[in-house]
């Protein structure tokens, strides 16, 4: 029978609860077992494709089209699985499926209340998922105890362990321990409360995993294993780390997949080495390269969150250190005038919804092309690189993306005839994996070294084929079409290092161990292009400096 671990958050959100799962899911999985994973929620929406990045951060989508939250980014590169839709239900998720079943009367003649109605379907969200191949499930309750609309989810989770035995489930609460300045110390009040919040809707934690900036004292440990009555080894200190693929090891240092495996009889032996052999390959990676990331939620850096990590991936694989240049994209053309572009070694223009910023963005794509720095755009990206290339190269004037403007004399994007119908805006557009197949000898062909490709898609707006040939005349390649040719999936300048575009959203399927193709590309090609870029200038300053002796 599979065991249960479920991770519960106080005192504040943000916490990194996510990535605390995700590092316990790692290191169970070093331990031989079968580890999955999930995320309750619980907000309304039915997913979070609808929201507002700047509310939500990313949109992580699945290889099955799922839209959700950018905590099953974390556990994919964490435990290293690929994850389907399943693996996040929200409030609103799950009041449909209970609603849906009241109209069918699958209730008839009952009174539909949360419990037993919301909590039992709350329930077989996590039965769904416990299959026969999970050793170790982990369910990570989004937001914090406390919150009203928590409720059901904890309810559910208390009546689990009831349900099936002490020894096959533990829960975790993660907490805050504060440093108030004043007093020059770390305070664990906050953490007591929790706990007694917790503990008045039945719960008793396990495990209590302290976040704190500065490493907690053995005696805050003792106070905290007093307070909160856990023993004081099942209080784990997670202080803040630059790296956030060494937590495992720290966390294990703290005893965590000790404690949560004695709590859950399970006695496996860990092997740490592929993950200290990652860490090392991280903290190896020194050599500096500056990336450019053009986008309109630059200020919430989560809205890019699998992008950053994809970048910082390829790095890892270069010995590279990826430092990010977060750029507004209504900026650029600022930046472009002042000569402030010109220290990026790199450009990545992600994907993005809406007309805002897509100026800059073309204006990045179009600096890029004619400076020869390497380039990657990704979804939106490469359509504005497309809209780019019409407009300066093929003199297509006020070439467009019918979403920018629907009036466009030239669409070289455009909608497929089935997204013309569609009115409903959730869970709609072209989602999840899709085969593509490339042309042999491309870019992109040699990046991937395989013929056909799979990538997770999340968009309405296409390459319009009507223009394909023209583009092609001018050594613009559509390298890689969905199997039926009709869809362009990516694109790439034959005259230029790396200028590559891809309708796709790669960025979710590169891990810390195997950076993806394309980023990785992309980095290598822009350590190439700083070397260049570099010994450009020294040769420009030590001819400035002739001058001047002069
Ligand atoms: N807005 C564009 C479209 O819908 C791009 C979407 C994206 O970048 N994810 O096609």
């Amino acid at each position: 029978m599979a065991k249960h671990v479920f991770v519960t958050g106080g005192v504040a959100s943000a916490l990194g609860k996510g990535l605390t799962a995700s590092s316990l899911g790692r290191l169970l999985k070093m331990r031989g077992l079968r580890v999955t994973m999930q995320k309750l929620d619980p907000y309304i929406n039915i997913d979070p494709g609808t929201m507002n990045p700047f509310e939500h951060g990313e949109v992580f989508v699945t290889d099955d089209g799922g839209e959700t939250d950018l905590d099953l980014g974390h556990y994919e590169r964490f435990i290293d699985e690929n994850l389907t839709r399943s693996s996040n239900a929200t409030t609103g998720s799950i009041y449909q499926a209970v609603l849906a079943a009241e109209r069918r009367g699958d209730y008839l003649g009952r009174t539909v209340q949360v419990i037993p109605h919301v909590t039992d379907e709350i329930k077989r969200r996590i039965q769904r998922i416990t299959t026969e191949d999970v050793d170790v499930m982990i369910t990570e309750v989004g937001g914090t105890v406390g919150d009203i609309e928590i409720l059901p989810f904890l309810e559910s989770i208390r009546q689990w362990r009831n349900e099936v035995g002490r020894d096959n489930v533990c829960y975790i609460h993660v907490t805050l321990v504060p440093f108030i300045g004043p007093s020059g110390e770390q305070k664990t009040k906050p953490t007591q409360h929790s706990v007694t919040e917790l503990r008045s809707r039945g719960i008793q934690p396990d495990v209590i995993v302290c976040r704190s900036d500065q490493p907690l004292s053995d005696g805050l440990k003792r106070k905290i294993s007093g307070q909160c009555d856990v023993p004081i080894r099942n209080v784990i200190n997670a202080a803040d780390v630059g790296n956030i693929y060494e937590l495992p090891l720290i966390l294990h240092d703290e005893g965590l997949d000790t404690v949560v495996c004695e709590t859950l009889r399970i006695e496996r032996e860990l092997d740490l080495s592929p993950w200290q052999a990652l860490v090392a390959r991280v903290e190896a990676a020194t050599s500096p390269v500056r990336i450019g990331l053009i986008g309109k939620y630059v200020d919430l850096h989560d809205a890019y969150l699998s992008v950053a990590e994809s970048l910082r991936h390829a790095g890892f694989h270069h010995g590279a250190k990826v430092e990010i240049e977060w750029i507004q994209a209504e900026e650029v053309e600022g930046l472009l005038a002042d000569d402030r572009m010109t220290s990026l070694d790199g450009i990545v223009i992600p994907g993005g919804f809406g007309p805002r910023g897509v100026e800059g963005k073309i204006r990045a794509a179009g600096y890029a092309r004619e400076h020869g720095v390497p380039c990657l755009g990704l979804c939106l990206g490469m359509q504005v690189m497309t809209v780019e290339f019409a407009r300066n190269v093929l003199g297509l004037d006020d070439a467009n993306s019918t979403e920018f403007n629907p009036a466009t004399p030239h669409p070289v994007i455009d909608l497929m005839n089935d997204q013309r119908e569609v009115t409903d805006k959730g869970g709609t557009m072209r989602l999840g994996a899709y085969y593509a197949v490339l042309q042999p000898g491309s870019k992109v062909s040699k990046a991937y070294n395989e013929p056909v490709v799979s990538e997770r898609h999340r968009h309405r707006y296409e390459f319009n084929s009507a223009y394909r040939a023209r583009f092609e005349e001018a050594g613009f390649l559509c390298s890689g079409t969905s199997p039926d040719k009709r869809l362009v999936e990516f694109i790439e300048l034959e005259e230029h290092p790396f200028w590559v575009g891809t309708q796709a959203h790669p960025e979710f399927k590169s891990r810390p161990d195997r950076a993806h193709p394309l980023f990785r590309d992309l980095i290598g090609a822009a350590l190439e292009y700083r070397t260049h870029r570099l010994g450009v200038n020294q040769v420009n300053a030590q001819s400035g400096a002739v001058e001047h002796a002069r």
